[in-house]
Formats: structure tokens, sequence, C-alpha cells
């Protein structure tokens, strides 16, 4: 994966072409499970409304919920790191390793993970982690980075992952090619169990921070994370700030959101809260609870056409419903989010120049923003992105050529009427007989891959003055 604008349309290609990938992503099935749960749930659509102002109240009051969260936090023993970069964020992780003299670290499903990449980083630095939410699990086996933001392997068949389990379990002792899947949820079970026990230090992620208690939640549908971060001698967990919320009434609103919009549950099996390390009446627990608060430039999204996007509780649902990601799944996008929140999210952390491809992959349907469970206009944000690009020159010159002669005839509008009249009326005689257009010069990219209706010969302004009883205008 290159977080590279240039090698998006390779990746594109290579993904519509794998005959693998297109059978795998042809079976998400979480749009109808989504419908489903919503169709359940008359009032939907006014927690959508509450849920957006609980996180716009707290965006607007950032500051002050994030030293209420410091302090409560701190009050039960936690210890909060602040961080600006990954490279911070990162330095946090390790020296709290390294404190404790750890060996392995079990990591629960966790996207800032990759963003700082911090399993190459322990790694590089003699710690072995281990990835127990069994997607995460399966393509940590193949060395790949996630496809999707709630469900990591979603791009591999049954077939593929029990290749990899035969492949990778030999080391333990297991021969048999499994074919089943909960033969091979079973034996990743067995060799997880040990990892485990014999772990040093647990990392998570957070759904969200809760400001009042000074407690983070995170849901899952295995209980890795629980046995993550209950059994090791500490817990991290990477957040980011946009994660809080004030209360834990405001979390559990945005809860019953949650699932319902990612896989159609009405919640996920497991939602677990944790406050603090192990107080000593405590039976179970970690010895020390850490929370590193990754920026990652966020906050500068404050104030900005682009802060909208901090609402998102990474549920999925806007990629799960785009046309685009459908087709090609997760990896064509070159880095840690894809599909429409991705192509969001990530220029704003990677800068447009390197990401600059992505708002451009989108069709412009809207069923992302339909869907979302926060309402956040993401086309609105596509929209500004690709300004951004055009502003800062980096829009192919063709493009812009293109463009500036559209604006110049635009502002002539007689000129403009005459020119598309003929236009529509030349593509309506070239194309007539057949109704349609096979290739068409300067719009090959368009026909290589789908019909283009030729025009019926009028023009849209034509029709609609002669239906206000104008004639042509
Ligand atoms: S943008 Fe909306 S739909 Fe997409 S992941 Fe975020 S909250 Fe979910």
């Amino acid at each position: 994966m290159q977080p590279t604008s240039n090698a998006f349309k390779e990746n594109a290609h290579l993904a519509l072409n794998d005959a693998t990938l297109q059978r795998a992503i042809s079976k998400l099935g979480f749009q109808a499970a989504r419908a489903a749960a919503i169709a359940r749930l008359p009032e939907f659509d006014k927690l959508r409304e509450q849920a957006r102002a609980i996180k716009d109240h707290v965006l607007a009051n950032l500051d002050l919920y994030l030293e209420r969260y410091e302090a409560e936090a701190q009050k039960r023993g936690t210890e909060v790191h602040w961080c600006r970069t990954p490279q911070e964020a990162r330095d946090a992780v390790l020296a709290i390793c390294r404190r404790l003299g750890a060996k392995t670290v079990t990591k629960g499903k966790t996207m800032i993970g990759e963003e700082i990449a911090i399993n190459d980083y322990l790694e590089e630095n003699g710690i072995v982690p281990v990835e127990t939410d069994l997607g995460e699990y399966i393509i940590q086996l193949r060395h790949e980075p996630p496809s999707h933001i709630i469900a990591p392997a979603i791009h591999l068949t049954k077939d593929q992952v029990s290749d990899t389990f035969l492949t990778s379990h030999r080391q333990y002792g297991k021969t048999r090619r499994l074919e089943e899947a909960a033969e091979m949820l079973a034996e990743a079970r067995e060799i997880l169990r040990a990892k485990f026990i014999a772990a040093d230090v647990g990392i998570t992620g957070a759904n969200f921070l809760i400001a009042e208690t000074g407690s983070s939640v995170i849901v899952t549908n295995e209980g890795n994370g629980d046995l993550t971060q209950t059994l090791p001698k500490a817990h991290i967990v990477l957040a980011t700030p946009e994660k809080l919320v004030p209360t834990l009434e405001d979390a559990t609103t945005i809860l019953r959101l949650l699932a319902r919009s990612a896989t159609g549950q009405e919640m996920s099996v497991y939602t677990t809260f944790s406050t603090g390390p192990r107080r000593t009446a405590d039976r179970d627990g970690p010895g020390e609870y850490h929370v590193v608060i990754l920026d990652n430039g966020r906050t500068a999204l404050i104030g900005s056409e682009f802060q909208d996007i901090l609402r998102c509780i990474k549920c999925g649902a806007c990629i799960n419903h785009c046309p685009v990601y459908n087709a090609i799944g997760g990896h064509a996008y070159g880095w840690v989010y894809p599909g429409p929140m991705g192509s969001v999210l990530t220029p704003a952390i990677i800068g447009i120049e390197a990401a600059g491809h992505l708002p451009n992959a989108s069709t412009f349907c809207g069923r992302c923003e339909s869907v979302c469970p926060m309402k956040i206009p993401l086309p609105k944000m596509l929209r500004h992105w690709r300004e951004k690009e055009f502003e800062k020159g980096l829009t192919p010159q063709r493009f812009r050529l293109g463009l500036k002669l559209w604006a110049w005839l635009a502002r002539r509008p007689r000129l403009y009427r005459l020119a598309t009249r003929l236009g529509m009326g030349m593509l309506g005689l070239a194309g007539r007989s057949k109704g349609r257009f096979r290739t068409l010069p300067l719009a090959r990219g368009w026909t290589e891959g789908r019909d283009l209706p030729s025009p019926e010969g009028p023009t849209f302004h034509s029709l609609w003055a002669a239906q206000q009883g104008r004639g042509r205008p």
C-alpha cells in the first residue's frame, strides 16, 4: 500500500480484474442487515439528530471536555499521554512497553494503531505484537493491511483463510486443512488463548472517551478486547480527541446507532467500559491504564470546512453503501481509511498532495451521506477537497483547461446555449442509429466500462424553456 495518488488508478484496475477479490466483496451483506435493523427502530432519525448535536457540542467545546476528561481519568489512576504526531504516539507506547520489559503485546482492533503503524514499530524494537480480533489476526498472518474499518479481512474468501491457517499454524502442530469457518475460528481461538495469557501489555482502540468519568469504551463481537485489556500488566488505549462525549448517557445514545449502522446488530456482543487500572478490591484488570490521545492534524480541522468529519464514529456504513468501494474493495484506496469517510479524512492527515485521487474517487451519488448515522455531509466535503486540489494547482492540466473553457462559456449564456445545442445535435446524429455510444473520443474512460446513451436532440435548457411555454431560448 502506498499513500500516493498515482497508485490509486493502478490499484483500482488490479482490483477490478481480481476475480477472487470480486467474489469476496460481492458477498458483503451489511446493507440489508442495516436496513432491517433500522426498520425496527422508529426513532432512528431522532437519534441521529441527537447524536449529531452531542458531537457538535463537544467539538465546539473540545478544550473544556479534554481537560475534564484528563482530570477525571487521572483521579482514577489513569495516565493520559498527549501526542501531536504518530511518532510521539509510537514513542509513548514503546516507552511503556520498555519500562515493563514487555516481550509480547496483544492488540484489539484499533484504526489509530494502523494510522501510526504501531505493529511495525514494536517489531522493529524487538516486541511481538499479536492481533486478537479474528479479521486482524488473519491479515497479520498474511502481512496485509485491513481493507475495511470494521471488517478488516472482508476482501478474503474462506479458501484463502484456510490456506493461510494451514501455512501459518504448522508451527503449532496444526497440519489439517480446515474447510469450515467454525473449525478455523476454533483453531484461531486455541492459538490466541496462549497469547492472551503470555502478553505483557494489551493495546486497544476506543469508540468513546467519556469526560464525566474518565472512561474509555470499546465495542467488539468476539470478546478479544476484554481479554486484551484485562489480562496483561498494562492496558494502553489508542484514541483521538474527537472520541470524546460528555456523559455516559451521551455514549449510550450514540451506541444505539453504532452497531445498527455498522453490522445491523442492535448492539455489538460486547460493550466494555474501562475506568482506570485495577483497584485493590478488584479481582482482575490491568495494573496500569494509559490513554494515548493522538491529534495528527484533527484539531486543525475544527472551524474548517472539514470539521464535520470529526463526528465520525467509524461505523463503516458509508463504506458499505459506496458503489466505488463495492467495486474495488479497500486496499485500492492506498491508505488506512477506505471509502467515503477515508476519502475525506485521509487528505486531512497525509495531505491533499498525496491523496488527491481519493476525493475524486466518488460518483457523488450521495448514498454515503444518506446512511451516515452522524449526518456527515461527505459529498460536500469531497467537493471541498477537489476545490483545494484545484486551488493548489494539483488538478491535471487537461481538466483545468476543460474547466476554464466551461467557465468562459458559462459566463456567456447565449454562446453557451448555442454551443450545447450544436454539441447535442451532433452527438444525437452520430449516435442515433444505435441509440448509444460504445466509444467516444475524449470519453473513452467512461465508455470502456459502461454504455453512454446518445442524446435525443434538444438540450435541457431548450426542453425547460419549451415547457415554460417560451419556445427555444
Ligand atoms: S462517515 Fe458516517 S457512515 Fe461513514 S464511518 Fe463515519 S459515521 Fe459511519
